[in-house]
């Protein structure tokens, strides 16, 4: 999605002391632009859940100010419906958020309240349950399902509101390493429909290749907000919050620093880059769905359309995860490579191509459909 200079969320000197005085934050001011994608991190504790629940009125700060949309957030009864409306919150345990017995009827609850007719109710509990892979376990009772499970089910339920920001607080935790990356493909596919994406995490490497602005929180206070390379590039406030080096940060400056070059990159494929020899790059062919034409090289799929494509008609794509970026690899490592992509998230590639480009290489791209 490309980043508006619109500023969606801000606050500004926010402080919120919980009852019993634990000064949970402390002059937080962090501004989210209209379209961004963002990762807040820092150790347990440090306040970012805190602060989420300030941006959608569960809690309202102590002192300072927050805006939504330019204006302060009202926190009547009316203002609150309103907000949550736009911003919606998946929480950390799913358990705090999930209230009904049966995983379609959660999905459907916030969507039904908005009055929509029920046709687009059921077509967003169909959508959402999708995109989550739980559609075969929309008549199950909630209490039956594992945690990973039940996690998905509570961001459905966010995803069914089609919110304007969606803020996801440790998304990953307790999902499978297949979920993660598929979560990661939902929050671009939901951002590339124009919402901003907000989530917490301890996974660095994740933070780093994905994230459009990334916020360090310690103790309440923050202490960088930057793009990923700005700000894992401080070494001194990655100590203070406990954060490990991004290793494909430590690979790229390892390389540069012994090539005499200055290629940092955010990604695996930009590792390569630094390190290739004189190879020519192999081509990229984008299938779209519905295609199946001749495959070239190791296929993959990016996108809810281009999965279901291939899951429904059997294509042998070994690449189920992380796919442009794994595709890209492939090509510049000299082979050529397919990847099923939704036309809604050219966008993704078209960024990587972007960052090849700059450091003075062409993928040739063919598309089939
Ligand atoms: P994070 O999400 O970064 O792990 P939290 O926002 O959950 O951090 O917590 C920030 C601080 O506020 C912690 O010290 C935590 O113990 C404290 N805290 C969180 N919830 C409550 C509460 N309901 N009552 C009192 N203190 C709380």
């Amino acid at each position: 999605m490309k980043v508006e200079m619109t500023t969606i969320l801000e606050t500004k000197n926010l402080n919120y002391v919980y009852e019993g005085g634990k000064h949970a934050l402390r002059n937080v001011s962090v501004k989210i632009p209209t379209g961004c994608k963002v990762a807040f991190v820092g150790p347990n504790g440090a306040g970012k859940s805190t602060l989420f629940m300030h941006f959608n009125g569960i809690l309202k700060q102590t002192d300072g100010e927050i805006e939504y949309d330019l204006k302060k957030v009202d926190h009547s009864k009316k203002g609150l419906i309103q907000l949550r409306k736009d911003v919606a919150f998946v929480m950390q345990n799913p358990d705090d958020q999930i209230f009904n017995v049966i995983v379609e009827d959660d999905v459907a609850f916030g969507p039904f309240n908005l009055d929509l007719p029920m046709d687009e109710v059921r077509k967003r509990v169909d959508d959402a349950l999708k995109m989550v892979g739980m559609e075969e376990e929309r008549k199950r009772a909630i209490h039956h399902l594992s945690f990973g499970q039940r996690k998905r089910v509570a961001v459905a339920s966010a995803l069914a509101m089609q919110p304007k920001v969606l803020i996801m607080d440790e998304p990953t935790a307790g999902l499978d390493p297949e979920m993660v990356h598929r979560l990661y493909e939902i929050a671009d596919e939901v951002n590339m429909k124009g919402s901003t994406v907000i989530i917490s995490t301890h996974d660095v490497e994740t933070a780093y290749s994905w994230a459009d602005l990334v916020i360090v929180i310690v103790k309440g206070e923050v202490l960088a907000q930057g793009t990923p390379f700005e700000v894992f590039s401080m070494r001194d406030v990655l100590e203070k919050a406990g954060l490990s080096v991004p290793m494909v940060h430590e690979l790229n400056e390892f390389i540069s620093l012994n090539k005499g070059t200055n290629i940092y990159g955010r990604t695996m494929s930009t590792v390569l880059l630094n390190l290739r020899r004189a190879c020519a790059p192999g081509t990229l062919y984008v299938m779209r769905p519905g295609y199946s034409g001749e495959m070239h090289g190791r296929v993959g799929m990016y996108g809810s359309a281009s999965r279901s494509f291939v899951e429904k008609n059997a294509v042998d794509a070994p690449i189920r995860f992380n796919a442009i970026e794994r595709c890209i690899e492939d090509v510049l490592n000299g082979n050529d490579a397919t990847l099923y992509l939704d036309e809604t998230l050219d966008h993704v590639l078209d960024r990587k191509l972007l960052d090849v480009a700059a450091h003075g290489i062409t993928i040739m791209v063919e598309e089939r459909r």
